[in-house]
Order: structure tokens, then sequence, then C-alpha cells
């Protein structure tokens, strides 16, 4: 099974993309993920990327297609699936991702839009943060770590906030969804495959969510759904 997660910053796509993860044997594909680690390794797209992601912006789509076309052949060996999670963020990007995945016959069986207020956004995203070690989640009002500096998960004391994760940025990434990521949404609900949940429910209800309508393609008789290859 063939996801796309689509929905402005701190909707909670990378939360419920490592739920769905786990549970199904999917893979997560993060394009954020991927460029954050671009710009640790020092790299080349790393060096690009970094000044643009700080202010908030949309780096370029050559760079961002050429870097998921790897990983997508990568994700379709071994796993049940992928999981899309930031990507595509334009429709150049929507229409590089069908041609791809046209290429090697390879359906896309849902897209998946988390629906959030923008108000609510600006304060999940200025609180966040994560283990340094195992990439857990917390929020400074949300989820706090059960005892103070030490991760629920892994024991680590040591955290982590992204540089982009200020006001002034976030406002910058939600204009940028707005005007270039928005207009995504009829170009799947034109294809059927778009579906919408309620971001701003609790996070278990959003995966309940998600999980109702991965059911209802299972429902369909186990078939591969409305797929585009
Ligand atoms: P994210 O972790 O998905 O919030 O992405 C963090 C930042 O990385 C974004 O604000 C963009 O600057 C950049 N980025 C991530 N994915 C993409 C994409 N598909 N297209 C363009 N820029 C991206």
């Amino acid at each position: 099974m063939n996801l796309i997660l689509l929905g402005p910053p701190g909707a909670g796509k990378g939360t419920q993309a490592k739920r769905l993860e786990d549970k199904h044997n999917l893979r997560q594909i993060s394009t954020g993920d991927m460029l954050r680690a671009e710009v640790k390794a020092g790299s080349e797209i790393g060096l690009q990327a970094k000044a643009v992601m700080d202010r908030g912006e949309l780096v370029p789509d050559e760079i961002i297609i050429s870097m998921l076309a790897q990983r997508v052949d990568v994700a379709s060996s071994g796993a049940g699936g992928f999981i899309l999670d930031g990507f595509p963020r334009t429709v150049r990007q929507a229409e590089a991702l069908d041609a791809m995945l046209g290429l090697k016959n390879t359906p896309l069986h849902h897209v998946i839009e988390l629906q959030v207020d923008d108000a609510a956004l600006v304060e999940r995203i200025s609180g966040r943060f994560t283990c340094a070690k195992c990439g857990e989640g917390y929020h400074d009002r949300f989820k706090r770590p059960a005892v103070a500096d030490t991760c629920d998960n892994c024991g680590c004391h040591e955290f982590v906030r992204r540089s982009d994760d200020n006001a002034e940025t976030v406002r910058a990434r939600l204009e940028a969804y707005h005007r270039q990521t928005a207009p995504l949404l009829p170009y799947y609900a034109a294809n059927g495959l778009l579906r919408v949940v309620d971001g701003m429910a609790e996070m278990d209800a959003v995966t309940e969510q998600l999980e109702t309508v991965i059911a209802g393609r299972q429902g369909l008789g186990g078939g591969t759904g409305p797929g585009q290859a």
C-alpha cells in the first residue's frame, strides 16, 4: 500500500507516518528528514538547502525530485509500500511522482489530507522538540517526558529543536503551504485519491481515522484501489 500524507507543517504527518510505518510494514519517506540529514552531513545539497529551509521557503523542485527518485526505489523493495511525508509539495513534484510511479508500474492508493487550523499550527510547532537519539517527539505543552529531561522511549537526556520551528519561520512555511502545496488538493481530488481526516483531533483519534481510511481500501476486496500507475 502506497500513501501520501498531505497537510501543513505541524499537522502531525511525521508522527502519524511513524505509527503507520510500524503497524503496516510501510516505509516512511520524509523529504524534510532527508534534507536535514544532508545539512548535517554538510553535503552540496545540504549547503544549498539550509538557507532556504531557514527562511521557511521550499527547496527547488529539481533538487527534491532527484533526491526522492532514489528513495522510492529503495522503499519499493522489501517493505509493504511507502508513506510519503512532506512530498509532493508542488504540482510539479506531484507530476514528477506520477511519472516515476508510472514507469515502475507502482500504484498510489490514498492521498490523505490532515486538516488543521493555522492558529493551532503555530502553537504546535513552536513548542515541539525530539529526542536526539531515537527521534521520539515531545511538546512543551502537550507531551512532556514523564521524567524531566529523560526520553520516555530510550532514556537519553539530550533533546533537539529544529532551527525552523520558530514563530517567524512557521508563518513563512504556512504561507508556502497555502500558495504552493494546497493546489495539490484539487489535483488529487480530481484523480479520486484524496481522503480527508480531522487533524485537530487527539493523536490517537487521528490514527484511528487513518486506519479507517486504510481499512476502507481493504474492504473493497483487497484490491489495489484507485491506482494511477
Ligand atoms: P518538513 O520537515 O517536511 O517540515 O520540511 C522542512 C523544510 O524542508 C521545508 O520547510 C522546506 O524548506 C524543505 N522541504 C521538505 N520537503 C520539501 C519538498 N517536498 N519540496 C520543497 N522543500 C521541501
